[in-house]
């Protein structure tokens, strides 16, 4: 079996200089991570406010943390003085939040919208006229804490090839049509699409961001 540092250079030589690799550590100990950041990797992803605060914690303070799963309201201040991305922003509400505990903490979040893009009714995020209504309501341009830096979406967990490449495809114009307009609190640079058994057709699909765990930590 191939080691953290083998996988992590493997991957690392399929990824174009443009795209971001974020490590999905979910689950996986310390140790774990510590030997990823040995290899030089410094971007986490979690999908647990508290499991990714206890390895902030723990962990050399250089390192970007970034929320990849779906956050509950009542938690994000936990995470509000350290964290870099959240990925999975799917409501004016949660936004809200995030933006009060912002300016607590004196900072301005950047946070991802998380676009439902998948066939499957249980996975989380907005339609385009959702995405659509929230970017113009005047309670979205009153946020000062927060800046949108992208689109984030998941694809149908599905062999089809077909299938998933139409997803990112997707997603990729909705980004591209938010880009040719100007919105508040928006500097649009960056779409995370993409996980270990995808992030090669999500990077043809136009993908800037991908979010590997499994590849380079092994099963969970
Ligand atoms: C777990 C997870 C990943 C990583 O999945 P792998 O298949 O292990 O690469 C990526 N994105 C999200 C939102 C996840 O929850």
């Amino acid at each position: 079996m191939n080691s953290i540092k083998q996988n992590l250079v493997q991957i690392k030589s399929t990824i174009p200089e443009h795209v971001t690799l974020v490590a999905v550590s979910k689950t996986k100990p310390v140790t774990d991570l510590m030997e990823a950041y040995e290899a030089g990797q410094r971007i986490f992803g979690e999908n647990k406010i508290q499991e990714m605060t206890d390895k902030w914690e723990e962990m050399p303070k250089d390192i970007q943390w970034h929320m990849i799963g779906h956050v509950q309201t009542n938690k994000v201040k936990f995470m509000a003085p350290f964290v870099s991305l959240i990925h999975g922003v799917d409501s004016l509400k949660l936004l809200q939040e995030i933006d009060k505990q912002a300016l607590k903490n004196n900072r301005v979040i950047d946070c991802l919208l998380q676009i439902h893009i998948a066939e499957e009714e249980t996975k989380f995020g907005l339609d385009e006229k959702e995405l659509a209504l929230l970017l113009a309501s005047e309670d979205f341009h009153n946020l000062k804490n927060i800046q949108i830096l992208g689109l984030m979406g998941m694809a149908t967990f599905t062999e089809n090839q077909n299938q998933i490449k139409k997803e990112f495809t997707h997603l990729k114009s909705i980004f591209d049509s938010l880009q040719a307009t100007k919105t508040v609190n928006c500097n649009l640079n960056t779409v995370s699409m993409g996980m270990s058994g995808d992030y090669q057709l999500a990077i043809e699909c136009g993908s800037t961001m991908v979010r590997i765990g499994s590849s380079i930590f092994g099963g969970r």
